[in-house]
């Protein structure tokens, strides 16, 4: 015989509260707060108004960045022309040389795929 049986699952999710207005984000709530939520987390340096050497971290949700930096950040639909270039590039010069050797290995495929 077949039949079914109600079952209760425990799951774990992220949370994440908003440091300026308390507003709470769930990974899996529809309103997809969680997933637009800004966290910052940058190691200062010499003469911060930090303080020297601090860490300084953050987690925001979008409505408080909207009304706290809005009107300075540049908004865009997409990156700009040659963006994705220069975060190439960017790559490049961080990556060891047997991490560009695998790099190069790759391109090399995709270019013969193409073929
Ligand atoms: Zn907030």
């Amino acid at each position: 015989m077949l039949k079914t049986k109600v079952v209760t699952v425990e799951k774990i999710i992220n949370v994440c509260t908003c440091d300026r207005c308390g507003r709470v984000m769930e990974q899996d709530a529809d309103d997809w707060e969680y997933q637009e939520k800004f966290s910052i987390a940058t190691r200062v340096g010499y003469a911060s108004v930090f303080g020297d050497g601090n860490l300084v971290e953050g987690d925001f949700c979008q409505i408080c960045i909207q009304k706290t930096l809005g009107k300075w950040l540049k908004v865009t639909e997409d990156a700009p022309p040659g963006f994705n270039k220069k975060l190439s590039s960017m790559f490049d010069k961080i990556m060891q040389p047997y991490q560009r050797h695998l790099e190069n290995e790759r391109k090399l495929k995709n270019q013969t795929k193409d073929i």
